[in-house]
C-alpha cells in the first residue's frame, strides 16, 4: 500500500467566500451580514479576509477562492466585487461557488410574505441536468461581471453532491469541481464517495476536499479543514499523503473562520474578534507548506488543471488517509476544552 514518491504532493488552500443569509428568508427584520461577514472587522483590523491575505502573502503561497454570487440577489453587485478585487490584488486564483437559496430573494414579496426556504433550496442535488446548467451559467455571468474573469472550477454550497450535478456541470461546460466532502456529506452515489485524489466523472474532473479518518475510532470520517482540524492532525495527514503519494490534498477554510462572532447589541452592527487558535492553524499550516517544497507543491484549480486531467486517468480510489492520536487530542482541547473553559462560541 505504502509507496514512497519522489515527486512532492499537490496541495491547495482552498477557500469557501461567501456571505450569511442569517435566516433573513423566515425573518426579514434579520437582515443578511455581508462584507462585514467575511472581514471580520476588529480594532481596525480585518482578521476574517484580512488576514488570510496577509497570511498567504507571508509565506508566498496562492490559494483557490470559490466565491459565492447569487448573494448579489440581495446586495447587489457592491460587496462582492469589492471582495473578489481583493482576492484577485493578491494573485489568487478565482472560482465559482453558489448557495441556490439566496436565489429567494428574486421573490419580490419575500419580506411581505416571509417563508423559511423549502427543504433543498440551497441544494443542485435533485434538480435534473439541464436546469443544474442554467444555474451554474447565471452564477458563471455574475461572477464574471464582478470580476472580469470566467470561472472554470466549481464548488457546490454545502458540498452537496451528486451524479445529476455532474452532467449539468457538463453541459454548462464547467468541467472542474471541488464538490465532495464525505467528511462533511456522503453522497449518495457509491462512484461520489471519494476521499482524496483526481477522478474524472463523465467529462468533469472531480478533486474532492480531503477527508481523513480518526486513528482511534476507525469509522469516524473528518473532513480536513482549519475550523476543525488541528495542527497536529493536518501534519499528520499531510505527511502520509505525501509518503503515499496520495494527492491533490484540498484543505477547505472560509474567510469567517478566522474571527469569532461576539453577541450582538439588539440594535447594533455585529462585532468580532480574532480567532487565535485558528489563525495559528493556519499561520502553521502555510509555514509548514512553504519550508517542505521537495514534499509539498501547493497549487490552485487554475494552475494545475492540465497537469491534473492527464494524471487522472492512472489514479485510483483510495482509503481516507489517516489522522494521527496526538491530533485528535489537540482537536479535543483547542475545539471543545478551551471554548468550554473561556464561554468562546464552539
Ligand atoms: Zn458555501
Amino acid at each position: 500500500m505504502t509507496r514512497v514518491t519522489d515527486s512532492p504532493v499537490d496541495v491547495v488552500l482552498s477557500v469557501d467566500v461567501e456571505f450569511s443569509l442569517n435566516s433573513a428568508l423566515a425573518q426579514p427584520e434579520q437582515p443578511p451580514l455581508g462584507a462585514e461577514w467575511v472581514y471580520g472587522e476588529a480594532g481596525g483590523r480585518a482578521e476574517g479576509l484580512g488576514f488570510m491575505l496577509d497570511c498567504f502573502d507571508r509565506h508566498g503561497l496562492k490559494g483557490t477562492f470559490f466565491t459565492e454570487v447569487f448573494n448579489t440577489y440581495f446586495f447587489g453587485d457592491g460587496p462582492m466585487r469589492r471582495v473578489a478585487a481583493d482576492i484577485l490584488a493578491r494573485g489568487h486564483d478565482l472560482q465559482l461557488h453558489l448557495h441556490p437559496v439566496w436565489r429567494g430573494f428574486l421573490n419580490p414579496r419575500w419580506q411581505s410574505e416571509p417563508m423559511p426556504p423549502p427543504p433543498g433550496a440551497d441544494s443542485l442535488v435533485g434538480r435534473p441536468p439541464a436546469e443544474i446548467a442554467a444555474l451554474l451559467r447565471e452564477g458563471a455571468a455574475i461572477l464574471e461581471r464582478l470580476s472580469g474573469q470566467r470561472p472554470t472550477a466549481f464548488r457546490c454550497g454545502n458540498l452537496d453532491a451528486g451524479a445529476a450535478l455532474y452532467q449539468g456541470m457538463a453541459e454548462a461546460g464547467l468541467v472542474l469541481a471541488s464538490n465532495v466532502g464525505v467528511g462533511l456529506l456522503r453522497p449518495a452515489e457509491p462512484q461520489l464517495q471519494l476521499y482524496a485524489g483526481l477522478h474524472l466523472i463523465g467529462d468533469v474532473l472531480e478533486v474532492p476536499v480531503t477527508t481523513y479518518r480518526m486513528p482511534l475510532f476507525r469509522n469516524r470520517l473528518l473532513l480536513l479543514t482549519t475550523a476543525g482540524s488541528s495542527t497536529a492532525e493536518i501534519r499528520a495527514v499531510l505527511t502520509r499523503a505525501a509518503r503515499q503519494g496520495v494527492g491533490p490534498v484540498v484543505v477547505l477554510m472560509h474567510p469567517h473562520d478566522f474571527r469569532l462572532a461576539l453577541s450582538q447589541a439588539p440594535s447594533g452592527p455585529p462585532r468580532y474578534a480574532a480567532d487565535r487558535v485558528r489563525q495559528r492553524r493556519l499561520e502553521q499550516l502555510c509555514g509548514h507548506l512553504a519550508t517542505q517544497p521537495r514534499q509539498y507543491r501547493v497549487t490552485t484549480f487554475a494552475e494545475a488543471a492540465t497537469r491534473w486531467r492527464s494524471a487522472a486517468a492512472s489514479q485510483r480510489a483510495e482509503p481516507p488517509l489517516c489522522g494521527s492520536i496526538a491530533g485528535l487530542a489537540q482537536r479535543l482541547l483547542e475545539n471543545k476544552l478551551r471554548p468550554a473553559l473561556l464561554g468562546l462560541p464552539q
